[in-house]
């Protein structure tokens, strides 16, 4: 066995040794994740919080469309398959009450720094469909000139007449689910999706001048190799994304009930998660990508990388973003918020969140006040996960703890992964060869009890 081999197999081990393979560990979308919200948080705090936005100044806005045509049977996402419009419709007329509601709560002169259409599927809606729901939210508040429009885009479910309302209403990012282009793949996971379905709906979207780009890859998936997954990630490269999204397939048909359609025994072993990984994040390195977090590759000049280099990399809901809007208002059945008072999450049922709408109020249904711990330790766990380390600088000036007490808690997780995490003179920082312990190391730095939340696997 090479010296490299030798190594590689002692960093496995010690990986292993430090919980990485069977470790259920949160993405840290957010802090305190999602199951620590409680119902404290009503819809007077909601609209509370939307008093307190300065007036002419930048919010992000999020809308979720809870459907899809039909369900994958990977995904564990929250959303109703429907073949027919009319519950679309339905719910349709809803969220535009609710962005009414919101435009005339919103102080004066703010303007959307981001708007992002997710769900579901938000193609799904028909084009006069789309026209009615981007008038009314650009009524409610106009995108910044700056501002970013982007749309998850299913290229199963795109066509012209959609995407030329989208373009003339300002698009100027698209977002597209992949998975994998293996066909025997597809098919395991309940999900076709051919390449050239695929290149198909990019050369629309770029012909009406939408040059902006994101795509999501999974690994992890079954059957997958280090030759498949290698050979889906280099047709991917052949679309040219400005920005990748490579995710661990997270198995857990006890929450996700149609994943119990996948087969388990198909599945690579975490060892195998690992290898997929880094075969994936070589060769996006290679093409000349910057690798942008835990699991995030963008162009150099696209603004993720741009924003790493500045220091003004965030994590929220979708991931990574160069977004610095103090408020993210989320609408739509279950759709997080986050203010620097706290988050609020709306109810999660389509029929609660509808009668809610209804009677006149927003649909708040639990969340989470901040306190200045949270906001520190939030601060803490988003710089790991977007720069790999902690600045004590930073984190003494802003949340006024001692440089004692914090090279405590520093020393405690140094010494929980010894030779994964360095002390320097300016804080925490994880070498190279501890990136895949991130969400591990971060978890040290939580201060809930993690052990009723079912999270994903580390790698
Ligand atoms: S992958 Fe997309 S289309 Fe499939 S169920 Fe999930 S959200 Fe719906």
């Amino acid at each position: 066995m090479g010296e490299n081999n030798a190594s590689a197999m002692s960093t496995e081990s010690q990986l292993t040794r430090l919980g990485l393979f069977d470790a259920k560990v949160p993405r840290y979308t957010s802090y305190p994740t999602a199951p620590h919200f409680n119902a404290s948080v009503d819809d007077g705090d909601f609209a509370g919080w939307i008093d307190q936005i300065e007036p002419g100044s930048q919010i992000s806005l999020y809308i979720h469309v809870p459907f899809c045509r039909r369900l994958c049977w990977f995904c564990a996402c929250r959303t109703q398959g429907t073949r027919s419009d009319s519950p679309v419709r339905a719910y349709l007329d809803t969220l535009k009450t609710e962005v009414a509601m919101l435009g005339r709560r919103l102080p004066s002169g703010v303007t959307l720094s981001r708007l992002h259409w997710g769900g579901g599927t938000p193609t799904l809606l028909a084009p006069d469909m789309m026209k009615e729901l981007t008038e009314t939210i650009f009524e409610a508040a106009p995108l910044h000139e700056t501002g970013e429009f982007s749309v998850e885009i299913d290229p199963n479910e795109i066509d012209e007449a959609r995407l030329d309302v989208l373009a003339a209403a300002g698009m100027n990012r698209a977002s597209i689910g992949i998975q994998d282009f293996d066909p025997q793949i597809q098919s395991v996971i309940g999900r076709i999706q051919s390449y050239d379905v695929t290149r198909d709906a990019v050369d629309m979207i770029r012909s009406r001048g939408i040059n902006s780009l994101n795509a999501d890859i999974l690994y992890g998936l079954p059957h997958q190799s280090n030759e498949r997954i290698a050979e889906s990630v280099q047709k991917l490269m052949s679309l040219s994304p400005d920005r990748v999204a490579l995710y661990g397939y997270a198995h857990v048909p006890w929450m996700a009930r149609r994943q119990s359609m996948i087969p388990a025994e198909a599945l690579p072993t975490p060892e195998a998660r690992l290898k997929l990984y880094e075969t994936a994040k070589e060769l996006f390195l290679w093409d000349g990508y910057r690798e942008i977090g835990i699991d995030h590759f963008a162009r150099p000049d696209d603004g993720l990388a741009r924003a790493l280099d500045a220091g003004t990399l965030r994590r929220n809901f979708q991931g990574y973003t160069d977004d610095t809007a103090p408020a993210l208002i989320g609408l739509g059945a279950s759709s997080i918020s986050k203010f620097p008072q706290g988050y609020a999450q709306n109810l999660s049922g389509t029929s609660d969140y509808t009668a809610r709408i209804r009677d006149g109020r927003f649909a708040t249904g639990r969340g989470h006040v901040f306190t200045p711990e949270d906001n520190m330790r939030s601060r803490m766990i988003e710089q790991l996960m977007c720069e790999f380390r902690i600045s004590t600088a930073e984190i003494t000036e802003t949340f006024g703890i001692s440089k004692g007490e914090l090279n405590r808690m520093f020393q405690d997780v140094a010494d929980h992964f010894a030779g994964f995490v360095e002390l320097t003179n300016d804080g925490l920082v994880i070498p190279e060869h501890g990136k895949p312990l991130t969400r591990m190391i971060a978890r040290d730095f939580d201060a809930y009890d993690l052990s009723k939340a079912g999270h994903s696997s580390a790698i």
